[in-house]
Order: C-alpha cells, then sequence, then structure tokens
C-alpha cells in the first residue's frame, strides 16, 4: 500500500495541539523555508543542523550560516508565516568522519542510491537522539522537500527510528514545495548550493 504522507501530515497537524515540541532536521535555509511555512502556525519548531554528509567544513559552515540568517528573518517578523513560538537552532559539531564511515565502500553509488540511505539513517538517528534527550514530541525533516530525495524512504526510516518521540510524516514536496522552496530562498537572498553535499555528490 502506498502511503500519502502530506495527506497523514494534514490529519495530524489538524488533531494535535497547539505548541507540540518538534525537532526538525535542516539540510539547508532553502529546504527549510517551504517547510517553515508549513509548521510554524502550530508547532514549536527547533532546527537541528545536523549534517556530517557535507564533508567540506567551509561548505558546512556556509549553509549554517545561511540558516542561521533564516531564523533571524523568522524571528523578527520578516518571514512571509509569522512563527506561533520563537524559532530555536541547534547545532551538532562538525564531524565528517562518522558519514565517511557509513558511506565506507559505497562510494561509487549514484545519488538517489545505497550510499543515501545510510546517509539519511546517520542524520535522522542524530536528530532522533537529540530529541529524545531533551524530551520533544516529534521529529522529522526538511528533506523531503527536494525532488532529489526519496520521500517514501524518508518516512520509512523514521517510522523505523521513532520511539517515544514520534516520526511526524511529511511530504513537503507537494503543493509544489520545490519551487516554493527556490521562490523563497531567492525572496530573502538565501544562498543555494549546486550539490548535496558529501565529496562524492560534488563529484557526481
Ligand atoms: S548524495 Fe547527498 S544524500 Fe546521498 S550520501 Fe551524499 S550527501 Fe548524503
Amino acid at each position: 500500500m502506498i502511503t500519502n504522507y502530506d495527506f497523514v501530515f494534514r490529519q495530524r497537524k489538524r488533531r494535535i495541539p497547539d505548541g507540540t515540541k518538534l525537532l526538525l532536521h535542516v539540510c539547508c535555509a532553502p529546504c527549510a523555508t517551504y517547510c517553515l511555512t508549513r509548521l510554524l502556525d502550530k508547532f514549536d519548531v527547533t532546527l537541528y543542523y545536523a549534517n556530517d554528509n557535507i564533508t567540506d567544513y567551509a561548505e558546512w559552515q556556509k549553509r549554517l550560516d545561511e540558516i542561521t540568517k533564516l531564523v533571524d528573518i523568522v524571528n523578527n517578523g520578516a518571514f512571509e508565516v509569522q512563527p506561533k513560538y520563537p524559532l530555536k537552532l541547534v547545532v551538532q559539531p562538525f564531524d565528517s568522519n562518522r558519514f565517511f564511515a557509513v558511506a565506507k565502500g559505497l562510494e561509487r553509488e549514484v545519488e538517489g542510491g545505497a550510499r543515501c540511505e545510510q546517509c539519511f539513517k546517520l542524520r535522522l538517528g542524530d536528530t532522533l537522539r537529540y530529541a529524545d534527550q531533551h524530551n520533544f514530541d516529534y521529529f522529522c525533516t526538511t528533506l523531503t522537500v527536494s525532488r532529489h530525495k526519496n520521500s517514501m524512504l524518508l518516512n520509512q526510516i523514521g517510522l523505523a527510528l521513532q520511539s517515544d518521540v514520534q516520526w511526524l510524516m511529511a511530504d513537503f514536496k507537494k503543493h509544489n514545495g520545490f519551487d516554493e522552496s527556490i521562490r523563497l530562498a531567492e525572496k530573502y537572498g538565501l544562498y543555494r548550493q549546486e550539490y548535496c553535499g558529501c565529496a562524492f555528490s560534488k563529484v557526481e
């Protein structure tokens, strides 16, 4: 059976109370923009920057700087959707060795293949761990907004990982999410990278 993750997201969002604590794994500022338009009117959102897959430190820092800029835009009331709760940001320290360890033997995989599955598991696992330790209600990721990312796989990984902290099923590429993220990134002058993140995707 194929699950409509966007439908499930909308149903659940209607049912849960305002201020539900959500830890949202964030890959980059452009992807976060559209996801936030769907979340800020309900959830108390904390962005979690855990991206050991971005193997070049300068690039990792640049994407983080843009996310910090987006958080300021949102909290200063300049974003298209007004947050019900201040937007927060937590950063997991840079450690690309952890990514290279899970990608070992999968270096030649194309984007979208087995290496990416391990990469998703690493980052969503990190997100869940932090969410568990800090009493969040839900965890989720901005990754489903990308046309290059398999939303079904991401949701399956999230569901398999969930514990006391529930996985928030979603598919942010629906409703033109990807195009909207490009529009919003241009509107707010946010840097959009030209490759996914790891050294292998940069070559590809
Ligand atoms: S291409 Fe992207 S998702 Fe796949 S392993 Fe590299 S950084 Fe991770």
